[in-house]
């Protein structure tokens, strides 16, 4: 059994040499894994772990947007087996020369636009970024992997993480799994939808070693402040209201970001190409009830003597425009097939992941000062403004 702590793995380079016989590569060498998007919040704690775990060797390649923190993966930094490339994964002769010139083992592709609401606001970039620029990685990734000896081309792994949204929405039961329709809402879930089908065509084709991972809703430490969970913390520990948006009653399927980079190191392991796995706990909440367990966590960590619960500050808010009202993902195949499990339960971890933001005020204050202030976003107004702009110039 492969849990979601750290025990128990063996690192790829490790799992390779093993499945060999310890005739791969000439025993246990250092593989390296290259990751797109590693300075976000999912990519930047599979990184952690990988560098915790093995002897694996990462090469993060980000461009640094408004998302990006180097905090989260500064521990790792200074490093001989971790390299950082600031890049765009658009620019296909770059990630070209980057992969003649690393020779990774395998790609683990995070790197996107991940914010729904600011997909609702100003589409381009989630097309830019996470169609063309997974379609020019995937490009450069295969004229690779054509180049490679056939033991190295036999073992070589591209790995796209997407998520449950390209999936749409749920009624009041049902999960979704590897086998669901793709009936995207938003322009992030299209964009992502739209990235999954280029992945899987590049393997159908071209025979690209492509393994699609979708994840439900993330949550822990160093998630950007635009999420649920943060932003409830943080507004909450400003003094501010918590904004729930429509009746609150929406669900989501909760996982913590390490239980999912572990999932995600037992995919690049032990994962069977062509494949999708569908990653969850299995811990679906309202958003009401954890804005409201948050309320009562940090009522928790404030102690006794305060005027007015946390609770107190929750305010409905303007509905997000066709905001899905239900996600559920169905584990099984993962479960089954590769062993995962995750190690965290929700209530718990939610308890350490408010500790974390409370303890980490300075990381989250840097990211309210210079790349969001916590304010709301995604109404589609900002996609508006044109229209009036015509309707004032008589246009219909
Ligand atoms: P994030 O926004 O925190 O990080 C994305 C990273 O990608 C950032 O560091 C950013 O600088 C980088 N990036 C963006 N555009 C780039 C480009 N053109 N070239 C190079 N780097 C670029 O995102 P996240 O929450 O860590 O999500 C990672 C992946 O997991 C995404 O593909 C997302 O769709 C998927 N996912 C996220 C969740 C979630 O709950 N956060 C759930 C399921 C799936």
């Amino acid at each position: 059994m492969v849990s979601g702590t750290a025990e128990g793995f063996l690192s790829f380079a490790q799992w390779l040499w093993h499945e060999s016989g310890g005739a791969m590569f000439g025993g246990a060498h250092a593989l390296r894994i290259l990751v797109t998007g590693g300075a976000g919040f999912i990519g930047s704690a599979f990184i952690r772990q990988v560098m915790a775990e093995g002897a694996d060797d990462v090469v993060n390649v980000d461009c640094l947007t408004y998302a990006a923190s180097p905090q989260r993966i500064a521990g790792v930094a200074d490093s001989p087996r971790y390299r950082f490339v600031k890049a765009d994964i658009r620019d296909g002769a770059r990630m070209a020369a980057l992969l003649r010139e690393s020779e990774p083992h395998a790609i683990v592709h995070f790197a996107a636009e991940s914010h729904v609401d600011r997909s609702i606001d100003g589409p381009a970039p989630f097309l830019e970024t996470n169609v063309l620029g997974t379609g020019a990685l995937l490009e450069a990734a295969t004229r690779y992997w054509c180049a490679l000896g056939p033991g190295d081309k036999l073992r070589f792994r591209f790995i796209h993480i997407s998520t449950d949204e390209v999936f749409g929405s749920l009624g009041p039961e049902g999960q979704f799994d590897e086998t669901s329709p793709y009936r995207p809402s938003s322009p992030y879930a299209a964009s992502k939808a739209a990235s999954d089908h280029l992945a899987r065509a590049w393997h159908k084709t071209y025979g690209l070693p492509v393994i699609v991972t979708s994840s439900c809703n993330n949550y822990g430490p160093y998630q950007f402040p635009e999420k649920l969970i943060p932003l409830a913390i943080l507004r909450a520990c400003s003094g501010k209201t918590i904004p729930l948006y429509g009746d609150g009653s929406n669900v989501r399927d909760w996982l913590h970001v390490d239980d999912h980079a572990a999932a995600l190191l037992a995919v690049l392991q032990r994962g069977r190409v062509g494949e999708s796995y569908a990653i969850s706990a299995s811990e679906t909440h309202t958003n009401r009830s954890v804005v409201e367990a948050i309320c009562t966590i940090l009522d928790g960590i404030a102690g006794h003597g305060r005027e007015q619960p946390f609770a107190s500050r929750i305010e409905l808010v303007e509905d997000r425009p066709g905001h899905d009202f239900r996600y559920a993902l169905n584990p099984k195949k993962l479960n089954d097939e590769l062993a995962w499990r995750p190690a965290r339960k929700f209530r718990e971890a939610l308890q350490e992941t408010v500790a974390w933001y409370v303890a980490n005020e300075s990381w989250w204050r840097s990211i309210l000062a210079t790349g969001y202030d916590g304010g709301r976003l995604g109404l589609g107004t900002k996609m508006a403004e044109p229209r009036a702009q015509l309707a004032e110039a008589g246009e219909k």
